[in-house]
């Protein structure tokens, strides 16, 4: 028996192999990754990874794990086809593999910064360990660092460097940061943060393009601004990691279409993680979501349903992100949310934005709030809404004793 063939060793693919050993599965297992370092946690990389120079990347698994539950790691080995009639995957030097069941878990790569001078030296993409440390080692000598992209992981590390005491702007096209991600109210208290620790943002700021002769030292925007920079951060987004899936012609639409069960259009092959477009069960259509909840949890589906307990994945999706001590978390999903009842801390400073759909809870996002951020998991996985007033109050104690009627 060929066994089962997992082609990526992040959040994802581990979790699976792992997974599958926990839910007794005896086969052959094989976790192939493209990249040479141990499997790592990738969201400390625009966070603690970015504070000292001497911060380790941190393992996922330890140093006996792979081998003590007999899953054979292929590191720096990239597959570059898939044979579906054959049941093969062809290694980039030319090796095949035989699978029986084959699980793509190939993530996502860094959306490129598609202007003129984009390829100066100075200009990072950050997506692996490999481009944290490319950037990181760069960092000496730095004292302007222009960031591109006021998402998530532009923010955080932001954050970082400013913390380190360097000079930082945000560069934004859209009228506001993190515009995809979270309510306005959230976005604007985390820009008012990142203000006081000294950034600056500029939104509604185009790049047009970048300039030096062979270092990068100037942003220019389409305005006509020139901001100095010495190192340019690029985070504009990712892309689903979708050439294999594609060249060997599986159904794919922003991610690799998956049904409920993370099985693609060819009955031999799965799929998990950032690159899958699967039934979104709280949303009730088609979603790619990107988080290392999401990639987690749908491994431990997807072990269950390859262990032979069929298991739709319709886990509550939740994330988090840490701009430097501002923890940001977020129950749910807030895309149809028509309604937001901010809540305040005596101090002014914004504790959590609840976000309703036709009347009903569908996402909480918190800042600095753990406890309020447990509870509404628990919440919007019940089904349940609180009364509007007990919302607005922020209270634990009033949250958890509603919590407790209500269900
Ligand atoms: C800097 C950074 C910060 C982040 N912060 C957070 C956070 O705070 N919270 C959060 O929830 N999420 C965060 N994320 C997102 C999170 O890391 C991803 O959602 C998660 O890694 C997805 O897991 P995955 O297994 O789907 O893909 P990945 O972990 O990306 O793993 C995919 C792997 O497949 C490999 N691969 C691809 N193609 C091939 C091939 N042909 N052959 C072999 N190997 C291949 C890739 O190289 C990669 O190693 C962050 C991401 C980054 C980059």
């Amino acid at each position: 028996m060929a066994g089962i063939v997992i082609i990526g060793a992040g959040h994802g693919g581990v979790q699976l192999a792992a997974s599958l050993r926990d839910q007794g599965f005896g086969g052959q297992i094989t976790l192939i990754s493209n990249e040479a370092d141990w499997p790592y946690h990738k969201p400390p990389l625009s966070k603690s990874y970015m504070q000292t120079q001497e911060a380790p990347l941190q393992a996922l698994r330890g140093a006996r794990f792979f081998d003590d539950k007999q899953i054979n790691l292929r590191l720096g080995a990239a597959v570059s086809s898939i044979d579906r009639a054959a049941q093969t995957v062809t290694f980039a030097d030319g090796a095949t593999l035989g699978y029986d069941t084959l699980v793509l878990a190939t993530g996502t790569t860094a959306r490129r910064l598609a202007v003129p001078g984009a390829d100066l030296a100075g200009v990072f993409h950050l997506r692996t360990a490999e481009d944290a440390r490319a950037m990181r080692s760069a960092l000496g000598g730095v004292r302007r660092v222009a960031v591109i992209g006021g998402g998530f992981i532009g923010l955080e590390a932001a954050a970082m460097l400013a913390a380190r005491g360097l000079s930082v702007e945000v560069l934004e096209t859209a009228p506001r940061l993190l515009g995809r991600a979270v309510s306005r109210a959230v976005a604007d208290a985390v820009g008012e943060y990142l203000v006081r620790q000294g950034v600056k943002i500029h939104c509604s700021s185009a790049v047009s393009q970048l300039v030096g002769q062979k270092q990068v030292n100037t942003v220019q925007l389409e305005d006509g601004q020139k901001i100095a920079a010495d190192m340019v951060v690029v985070g504009i987004g990712a892309v689903p990691e979708i050439t294999l899936a594609q060249a060997a012609g599986l159904d794919c639409d922003n991610g690799i279409v998956t049904n409920s069960l993370l099985a693609t259009s060819d009955r031999a092959i799965y799929a998990l993680g950032d690159c899958v477009a699967y039934p979104q069960a709280q949303l009730g259509r088609m979603a790619r979501l990107e988080s290392v909840q999401n990639a987690t949890d749908q491994a431990r589906a997807l072990a269950r349903t390859l262990t032979g307990t069929p298991t739709p994945y319709d886990t509550l999706p939740w994330f988090w992100s840490d701009i430097g001590t501002l923890k940001l978390q977020i129950a749910g999903l807030s895309h149809d949310a028509d309604e937001a009842i901010t809540v305040h801390r005596d101090d002014g400073t914004l504790q959590s934005v609840w976000c309703l759909a036709k009347g009903r809870l569908v996402a909480v996002e918190t800042l600095n709030s753990p406890g309020e951020h447990m509870l509404a998991r628990r919440l919007i996985a019940d089904g349940l809404t609180l009364d509007r007033a007990v919302m607005a109050s922020g209270d634990m104690m009033r949250l958890k004793a509603a919590y407790s009627v209500a269900r």
